[in-house]
Parts: structure tokens; C-alpha cells; sequence
């Protein structure tokens, strides 16, 4: 079988890059392992960081530059080497590109209002803007596709004459976040004629004297060989789901069950080492503090952030802002555990917090009783019962809550910051005017979890230069290969810029891979400029 263009991956990395290359004029072939479409990206709030979109500068939002986000990147911890220089100065250029391709599809956007960077104080950082999302929509996919994009039911995605009478402002039953951005290219997608191959999974490289010429995979119990006139491009995620390349790669100790992403099993790494590809990065992931509800990985943002909790290790001590963003968070877990025992720590709670923010997969106000009795959920009357439960040291426990408590009645932690950026206070309670997310863990009864550092995907991969082409060790193209997203390793090396980096990064690595093997992106880049 022939075609020019082979995406790996049916996310919205992949199906951006089907549109965008079915627009360019060639035939496109996505080839999806799953039974339904849209892979980590459908169940995501969907937020993109888009500096410099066209958004900012207009309804009280301040303008932006990509020279100040180029200033903001450089300021974070990321590699310094001059492949890294490039892509990150083609990120900066190309994002409101992207958010126009976007809006020119009639995929609209909208701000997510007062979110900053998530480090609002570095150099080129903003306040507001940078962090999009697609808007609520209708689906207008038939009832069979939409059946198959992962998180979306059916059912509730029509909204009827009725519900949007009662409600015409809430759009019930829209479809949002990422699923509407995916079951929005999707939409495209089939209706510029791409072919889709869904539960067909990835074997291997067609490779003909270095040159990658197509794609083996397996399709209703066959191996089938597709070949691609144009190229192949990689947008099948990174490596979370796989225990022994966490293993090999992650710091320890490290499971596969404390990741809430995808569970992508490296596919695109097994794909890079058919053609000498060079790899990096492959001991870093997007960290996320997780708990563990029936075996099943959660996130806590909500509730480390909000009031009346606090973190400790196994001593009992606190030692770390509980309030920073996801990656820093998860990577301060590790690195406190080399001296000091942190992996697992405990988040732990008093009953106002419980009482009034959702814990996990707990709503406000509950007392799951599977979960305590598994004791996945602590609750006791005392902080002495507490740590004695937990095994925790008593003394340790006891003297962290107390003086965390000082530090929340004066409303300044002096210890580690909490509370003191704009992203701390966004996240926060606003009903705390002093320190939205700072408040006294002294009412009974005390509840408490066990925290993991978890991940949301992995940030090591294929090394790619700024047209998402595929490098070896020696920093040459493998011809007919590109990657993007996790599949790739990240723009931005460790760090963790602001809420919706790294999607915004998959599409615009896809968008600018389609451009290359197009022989397009020479010419869109100097109209960037
Ligand atoms: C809970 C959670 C929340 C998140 N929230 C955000 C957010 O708000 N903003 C943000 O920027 N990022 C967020 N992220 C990260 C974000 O989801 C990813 O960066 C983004 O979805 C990547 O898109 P993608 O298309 O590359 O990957 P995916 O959407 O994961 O798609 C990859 C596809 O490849 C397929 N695949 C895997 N192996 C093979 C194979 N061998 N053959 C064929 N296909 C294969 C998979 O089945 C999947 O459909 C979040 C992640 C998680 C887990």
C-alpha cells in the first residue's frame, strides 16, 4: 500500500498534522493503536500556552511579544545546547501562527482568564493570556466517530432545545477541554478525506538504506506494510506505561501506576533505534504529586494548593511549597528523598478542607468508606492517632503542623513561599484574602493520603531539531522521519513553563514537521520572521 504522508498516533498532535498536511495537498494515512481517537489529549482540560496569540493585547489582556516569552524560556532551567536554542526560539515564533491556523479553522479560543506563567516572576514572564483553550462546542461529529473519541459520550454531548433553554449561558452537554479540540480535527480531518486506521498499532520502520520509506502495522490480526512517498511522522507519545524503560530510565523508585497519563509504552523510542536515532532527556517526565484511590493514580492540585493542608516526609517534617506547580512539585519529592524519606509523603488534611475541596476522586464533603477502610484514606481524631496510623514520627508530625499553623495565622510562609506567587494565589481560595492558599490544619478530625511523585506523561524522547526532523548522535536529519510531542524530547527540557506547555508544543512540533516535509516551512518562516 502507498501514501505520501503516515502519522503515528491519533492524538491531537497526530490529527493536527493530518489536517495540516491533507491542506498541503498530500494523501494521509493516521494509523491509531487504540479502539478510540484522541488519545492522552481527549481527557485533558485542553489548555494550550500560546504566546503571543492574538487574544493578548485586547479585553484587558496585555499584549505580548515572542521575544518576551523567548526571554521567559531562557530565564527557566532548560538545555543549553543549540539545537534546544533553535527549537525554543521556533516555539516562541510559531505559537500564535498556530493559534491562527486555529482560529482560521474555525476552532476558536478563548483565554483562560488571570492564569499567569507558572513562574510569574521571571524575566518575560506574563500575568495573563499566554494559556488558551479551545472553546465549548457542539459536536457535529456523526454519532460513530463521536462514539470513539476517548472521554466524549454521545449521549451528553447534543444538547438538547430544553437543557440549553434552562441554561443558554453553561452550554450543557458541549463538548470541552480536549475533547473538543480533538473531536474538532477529527471532524476535519475526515472531512478532507484522511484515512484513519484505528486498533492499528505501530511494529515497525519501513527503512530503506537509512531513508525511512513507510510503516509496518498490525491490522486485523495482519502485519501490513504501508509506504510513504513523503515521510513518516512520530506523534505516538512517550514511554509512562512501560515499567522496565521506567526502570531503565526515570529515578527510583518509579511505577507505572503512579502515572495519570496515557500509559504509552515507547513505541516511538523502539521506532528511533531502528534508524540510529539519538535519544534524550529520558529521565525526566511532566511530575505530578499523585495519591492512589483503588490502585488508580489521581492528581492533587486542587487539594495541595487549597487551604488547611499541608505536606510531610516520613519524619513528619515539611519541606516544600506545597502550592508550586505539578513538574517542580513531583521533582522536589525525588529530590528530598535522597536525604530524607519522601517517596511516600503525606498530604494531610483537617476536616474544613475536606469539607470543602474535593480530594482526588472524592468530592468535597465525603467520607468514601471503601477508601478508608483500604486505608488509601486516613481520617483520625487526633494528629497523635494520625501519625501513629501512617507511621509517621509523632514528634516530627506534631511540630511541622504547629508551626505551619503560625506561619498561617500571620498569612506569610516564611518557611517555603507558599502563597507568595501569583500561581499559588490563582490556584488558591479567594475567600482568603490574606493567603488564598495558606490556612490552619487544627480541626478534628485530621484525614491524610500517601503521595507519589507521579507523572503525566514522559519528557524524554527522540531528539528532534526545529522542523520536528529526527536527529542521530551525530546531528543529522534520518530522512523521512520527524516527531513531535512526547514522542520527542521536550522544547523545554525539565521545566515546566506554564499550564498547557505541552500540548502547545505537541501542535506546533507537528505543525512545523508537516511544513517540512512539505518543503513549506522555510517559506512560513520567513514570513514569521
Ligand atoms: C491528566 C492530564 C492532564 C493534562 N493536561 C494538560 C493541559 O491542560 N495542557 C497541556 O498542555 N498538557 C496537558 N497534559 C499533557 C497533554 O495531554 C499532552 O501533552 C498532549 O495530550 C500530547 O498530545 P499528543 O497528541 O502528542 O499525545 P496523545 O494525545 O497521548 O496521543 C498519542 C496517541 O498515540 C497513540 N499510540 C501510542 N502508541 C502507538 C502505536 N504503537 N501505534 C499507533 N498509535 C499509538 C495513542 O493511543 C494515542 O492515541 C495533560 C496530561 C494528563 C495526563
Amino acid at each position: 500500500m502507498r501514501t505520501d504522508v503516515i502519522i503515528v498516533g491519533a492524538g491531537a498532535a497526530g490529527l493536527l498534522a493530518a489536517v495540516a498536511a491533507r491542506r498541503l495537498g498530500h494523501e494521509v494515512l493516521v494509523v491509531e493503536a487504540d479502539a478510540a481517537v484522541g488519545g492522552t489529549t481527549a481527557t485533558t482540560d485542553g489548555a494550550l500556552w500560546l504566546p503571543a496569540n492574538d487574544l493578548m493585547g485586547r479585553g484587558g489582556i496585555p499584549s505580548d511579544s515572542p521575544d518576551d516569552a523567548l526571554r521567559y524560556l531562557n530565564a527557566l532551567a532548560t538545555p543549553e545546547s543549540p539545537v534546544f536554542a533553535a527549537r525554543r526560539a521556533a516555539f516562541v515564533r510559531t505559537a500564535a501562527a498556530l493559534g491562527r491556523w486555529l482560529s482560521t479553522s474555525k476552532i476558536a479560543l478563548e483565554v483562560i482568564r488571570s492564569l499567569p506563567d507558572c513562574r510569574p516572576d521571571a524575566d518575560g514572564a506574563a500575568a495573563q493570556g499566554r494559556s488558551v483553550r479551545v472553546r465549548p462546542v457542539a459536536a457535529k461529529l456523526d454519532e460513530q466517530w463521536l462514539g470513539r473519541v476517548r472521554g466524549a459520550d454521545p449521549a451528553k454531548s447534543r444538547p438538547g432545545l430544553l437543557a440549553r433553554l434552562a441554561s443558554p449561558f453553561r452550554h450543557p452537554g458541549l463538548l470541552s477541554g480536549g475533547a473538543a479540540l480533538v473531536s474538532e480535527l477529527l471532524r476535519r480531518a475526515l472531512g478532507s478525506g484522511v484515512e484513519l486506521w484505528l486498533e492499528a498499532p505501530l511494529v515497525g520502520l519501513q527503512v530503506d538504506g537509512g531513508t525511512v520509506t513507510g510503516v509496518t502495522v498490525q491490522r486485523d490480526g495482519q502485519r501490513v506494510e504501508v509506504q510513504a512517498a513523503r515521510g513518516v511522522m512520530l506523534a505516538c507519545g512517550g514511554f509512562e506505561g512501560d515499567q522496565s524503560l521506567r526502570q531503565e530510565h526515570l529515578p527510583l523508585p518509579t511505577s507505572s501506576a503512579w502515572s495519570v497519563g496515557l500509559g504509552a509504552e515507547g513505541a516511538a523510542l523502539a521506532a528511533g533505534a531502528q534508524v540510529d536515532a539519538a535519544v534524550a532527556g529520558l529521565d525526566q517526565a511532566w511530575w505530578t504529586p499523585v495519591l492512589l484511590a483503588d490502585g488508580v493514580a489521581h492528581k492533587v492540585d486542587a487539594a495541595r494548593v487549597a487551604p488547611h493542608s499541608l505536606i510531610v516526609d516520613q519524619a513528619g517534617d515539611r519541606y516544600l511549597n506545597e502550592a508550586q506547580p505539578s513538574v517542580l512539585a513531583g521533582r522536589r519529592m525525588y529530590e528530598h528523598n535522597r536525604g530524607m524519606r519522601s517517596v511516600p509523603s503525606f498530604l494531610i488534611l483537617d476536616s474544613r478542607h475536606r469539607k470543602a475541596y474535593p480530594l482526588g476522586p472524592w468530592a468535597a464533603g465525603t467520607s468514601p468508606k471503601a477508601a478508608i477502610e483500604s486505608d488509601e484514606l486516613v481520617r483520625a481524631g487526633s494528629l497523635d492517632e494520625l501519625a501513629q496510623t501512617l507511621g509517621v514520627d509523632r514528634a516530627g508530625l506534631i511540630g511541622s503542623v504547629v508551626a505551619f499553623n503560625q506561619l498561617a495565622k500571620r498569612g506569610k510562609d516564611t518557611d517555603f513561599g507558599r502563597g507568595d506567587s501569583a500561581w499559588d494565589r490563582y490556584f488558591g481560595d479567594p475567600l482568603l484574602r490574606r493567603n488564598p492558599s495558606l490556612g490552619a490544619v487544627n480541626k478534628a478530625p485530621f484525614w491524610a493520603v500517601r503521595l507519589y511523585p507521579g507523572d503525566s506523561g514522559t519528557k524524554g524522547g527522540l531528539v528532534i531539531d526545529e522542523r520536528s526532523r529526527v536527529l542521530r548522535a551525530d546531528g543529522t536529519a534520518v530522512p523521512g522521519l520527524w516527531a513531535c510531542s512526547a514522542s520527542a524530547e521536550s522544547v523545554f527540557g525539565p521545566a515546566q513553563p506554564a499550564q498547557g506547555a505541552g500540548l502547545a508544543a505537541a501542535l506546533v512540533e507537528a505543525y512545523r514537521g508537516v511544513l517540512d516535509l512539505s518543503g513549506q516551512l522555510d517559506r512560513i518562516d520567513e514570513v514569521l520572521g
